[in-house]
């Protein structure tokens, strides 16, 4: 017997007991007649891509879809057509080939438009290191706030309480957070610049010397939040296989969607890394 896709669609959403499946498609269907080939280019080079965004090797682009999305304003995923049409409304508006498929041209724009909503990156850029804060703007982590695998228990005082309102709203709006304490627990806030040169020369731990020489944790807006790991490896490994099991999980995706609103952006190469940047950091379009 021969079956159409779209027969598939909808013989899958009713045996997994997802009646919305078929009109979600259909919903992310609108642009079907401009960007239907490029769906089906983009649907295959998400898992069949070999590139190297870091420096390492990596297939497909899974990783960074969740920043991708919110960045062009869809949640619709890559092998549909609006998706596509998303995409390319994107590159027209930076000037890139307005081709709707992702490419590497496309992740470096999307790379820099994040980097610079990092005040840190740019004083980097402008070759400044921030001072760290005076000691009395420290306030200390809740035991529960802690990850066991913490470097640091200290964060700036108006961060921490950004940090634990959107922890509350989390919980309250994400089933997997509310259910598991570790997750969006801090396992690394303020770092005191002398002692991170310090472990920089003993554990020969230097993270490429950023860390011993000018990391954004000194300035204590910076914070790593347990999103979930791999098994066997830590909670800041940048192995690619670690990061896109980070960056499927509902805590990610929860947080690239909200934490705005709570004032912290994203560094699209670590997905726990997250930096506050005030009152107002809403970024990409809604
Ligand atoms: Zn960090």
């Amino acid at each position: 017997m021969r079956v159409g896709m779209a027969g598939l669609i909808v013989a899958a959403a009713l045996a997994w007991g997802l009646p919305d499946a078929a009109s979600a498609q259909g919903r992310c269907e609108t642009q079907r007649g401009q960007w239907a080939d490029q769906a089906v280019a983009n649907a295959i080079s998400l898992y069949s891509l070999e590139w190297t965004p870091f420096g390492t090797t990596e297939w497909g682009w899974g990783t960074y879809l969740p920043l991708l999305q919110k960045e062009i304003g869809t949640d619709c995923e890559p092998g549909t057509s609006d998706f596509a049409a998303a995409l390319a409304a994107f590159q027209a508006r930076y000037a890139l080939p307005a081709t709707g498929g992702f490419d590497q041209a496309t992740f470096d724009v999307l790379k820099g438009v994040l980097q610079e909503r990092r005040p840190f990156v740019m004083a980097r850029v402008r070759d400044e290191c921030p001072d760290p804060p005076p000691l009395r703007e420290l306030g200390y982590l809740e035991a529960p706030e802690e990850h066991a695998d913490r470097l640091t228990r200290l964060l700036r005082r108006d961060v921490l309480a950004s940090y634990r309102r959107m922890v509350a709203a989390a919980r309250a709006e994400v089933p997997e957070v509310r259910n598991d304490p570790e997750l969006l627990q801090i396992f690394s806030g303020f770092r005191d610049p002398e002692a991170d040169a310090a472990r920089c020369a003993t554990e020969r731990n230097c993270d490429g010397l950023r860390r011993a020489v000018c990391s954004p944790h000194r300035t204590g807006t910076a914070v790593d939040l347990y999103v979930g790991q791999l098994l066997g490896m830590g909670v800041d490994s940048t192995n690619p296989a670690s990061r896109q099991f980070m960056t499927q999980g509902a805590t990610y995706r929860w947080l690239v969607r909200n934490a705005g609103r709570f004032g912290f952006v994203p560094y699209l190469y670590e997905p726990w890394h997250w930096e506050w940047v005030g009152a107002s950091a809403s970024y990409g379009t809604p």
